[in-house]
Parts: C-alpha cells; sequence; structure tokens
C-alpha cells in the first residue's frame, strides 16, 4: 500500500523535483537558469519568501561545489528540500484516550475541499489501528452531507450520531456525539462540521459555538483542517479565515494526487506554523497517508 501511495504521489509531484534537478544539472548555471529554479518552485506553489530562502542557499552551495555530478546535485537539493518541509515538526495525532474522556477530533475546512471523505478515511485508519471510534455530523446545513458521513460510518463499521432535522443546531449535535462517545466509551470522537463560506461571520460563529459546546464535556485535543492542494495560495487564505477561530493543531491536504503544486506543504507550514499532519492521495477509503517529511521529498525526487 505504501508504494501505491509513493507511486502516486511521485507522479502528482513529477514536474517540481525533476525540473529542479534538470535545472540544477544544467552546463552552465546562469543568470536565466535560476530565474527558471525560481520559477518553478513559485509555479509549485512554494510560497515567495521560501523560494527566495531555498533560491540563495542553493546558489551558495552550488558555489563552494567542486563538480556538479548529478548525485551530488541530487544529494543536495534532497537535504535543502526536506529542511524546507521540516522534518522535525511534530505530527503525530493526538487520538489517545486519557482519563475517562475519549480524545476528541474537530475537522473544519471550506466545502468541497475533502472534510467528509477525510473523516472516513481517518475512522478507517483508527478502526485499522483497533479504536473504538464514532463520529458527529455537525454540518447539518446540508442534509446529504450528514448522509454522506454516515455512509462513511456504516463503511468503516462505526457509529455516526447525526440530526434528522434539516438545518438542526450544529452544536448540539457535536454536544450529543461527544456526550455518546463517553457514554460508549470510544477511544475518539471525531466532528465533522460545516464550510460554507459564503456567509462568513456564520460560519465562524457556528465554528466557534460547536467548539464551545465540545468543550463543556472534554477537550479537544485536534482541529484538522482541511485543504485542497489544488486550490493553491487559495488555501492560505482559507487557513487563515479558520485559524481566527479556532486554533488549528495540523493540516490535512487533499488532492495531492491531482496536482504538481505539492509545495503548497511548505507555503502552508511556513505561515501558519502548523504541521501537515496527513495527506489525501485519492477518493479510495485507503487513500490518506501520514504526512513524512523524507518520504514526500523522495517522491518528488523520484
Ligand atoms: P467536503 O464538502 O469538504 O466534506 O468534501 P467531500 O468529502 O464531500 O469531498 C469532495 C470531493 O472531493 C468528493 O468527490 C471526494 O471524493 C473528493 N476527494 C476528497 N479527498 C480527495 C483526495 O485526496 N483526492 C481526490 N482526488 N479526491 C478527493
Amino acid at each position: 500500500r505504501l508504494q501505491r501511495l509513493r507511486a502516486r504521489l511521485a507522479k502528482s509531484n513529477n514536474s517540481l523535483g525533476k525540473g529542479l534537478l534538470a535545472l540544477l544539472s544544467s552546463d552552465k548555471i546562469d543568470e536565466s537558469v535560476w530565474e527558471e529554479i525560481e520559477e518553478t518552485l513559485l509555479l509549485a506553489d512554494i510560497g515567495t519568501e521560501p523560494t527566495m530562502q531555498l533560491v540563495d542557499t542553493l546558489r551558495e552551495r552550488v558555489k563552494v561545489m567542486g563538480s556538479r555530478q548529478p548525485e551530488e546535485v541530487r544529494a543536495m537539493l534532497r537535504e535543502e528540500l526536506i529542511a524546507l518541509v521540516d522534518p522535525a515538526m511534530d505530527r503525530s495525532l493526538a487520538v489517545q484516550r486519557h482519563g475517562e474522556q475519549p480524545a476528541i477530533v474537530m475537522v473544519v475546512g471550506v466545502n468541497g475541499v475533502g472534510k467528509t471523505t477525510t473523516v472516513g478515511k481517518l475512522a478507517r485508519v483508527l478502526v485499522a489501528e483497533d479504536k473504538d471510534v464514532l463520529l458527529g455530523a455537525a454540518d447539518t446545513f446540508r442534509a446529504a452531507a450528514a448522509e454522506q458521513l454516515a455512509t462513511w460510518g456504516a463503511r468503516v463499521g462505526v457509529p455516526t450520531v447525526k440530526s434528522d432535522l434539516d438545518g438542526a443546531d450544529p452544536a448540539s449535535v457535536a454536544f450529543e456525539a461527544v456526550k455518546a462517545g463517553i457514554e460508549q466509551e470510544v477511544d475518539v470522537v471525531m466532528i465533522d462540521t460545516a464550510g460554507r463560506l459564503q456567509n462568513k461571520v456564520g460560519l465562524m460563529d457556528e465554528l466557534g459555538k460547536v467548539k464551545r459546546v465540545i468543550e463543556k464535556q472534554g477537550q479537544v485535543d485536534e482541529v484538522l483542517l482541511v485543504l485542497d492542494a489544488t486550490t493553491g495560495q487559495n488555501g492560505l487564505n482559507q487557513a487563515k479565515v479558520f485559524s481566527e477561530v479556532v486554533d488549528i493543531t495540523g493540516i490535512v491536504l487533499t488532492k495531492l494526487d491531482g496536482t504538481a503544486k505539492g509545495g503548497i506543504v511548505v507555503a502552508i507550514q511556513k505561515s501558519m506554523g502548523v504541521p501537515v499532519k496527513l495527506v489525501g492521495l485519492g477518493e479510495g477509503a485507503d487513500d490518506l497517508a501520514p504526512f513524512d517529511a523524507e518520504q514526500f521529498v523522495d517522491a518528488i525526487l523520484n
């Protein structure tokens, strides 16, 4: 399975790694080549600051390099990209029961980014680790969303708490879900939330309220922000909006299978100071992987 994920990641990010390697291996790296390198990084959505930083470092290192054998260039680029993705960040998920409490995970993000799918996939991962999981459908705005979550729940064999009423209060559904999770002594309660950005103020009020109501019964251990990798810099704006109302503890970057813009990982981490913890690599139940800095860089350099 890991092989398959690697292959996908490699395919999706090809243009970045291969492009950079080719450019850095040119016979003569003059100004125009450095400009191309910069462009390649910017096009991959790495962001302006990190791009400048990386190009400066690469220039310096290329200058002091004796020969430029392809293996040497590759090793150098690998080192620098790994440093950029920051392997030291803590990417573990807080999904352990504590005391009498289940771990509580809130999943937030704009509609369509892959929130519900991520909750389903993550539930499957946790179940495979022998954890008891319960889902809460606090996206009550669209009846279809709760239905979709319950379908995922049934698929991976975990219960879903939802309201049958259209437009029920999301906070009360979240409350009921956590209550049920405590009563049933599950390990993890995962709450799917709404994400219509058209009414930004309303949405943000709602999210804040959901969190506060959950906190009447226990602490929220993870707030995962789901971002769609194909939306590039737009994702950064969304991240800012959400982080104003809730403390984001980790990013899930979905649809990495459909983009050459894997560099957004760097941009997001730099701008938010929050690690990418998981990546979505397809629509299937198994297409979720922990983010690993070295693996990620190896995949894009493949
Ligand atoms: P939500 O509105 O944020 O809950 O988004 P959904 O979970 O309903 O997902 C929206 C669409 O994106 C669906 O068609 C999903 O199958 C698709 N999707 C979710 N994650 C991924 C992923 O990692 N890769 C791909 N290719 N599609 C995904």
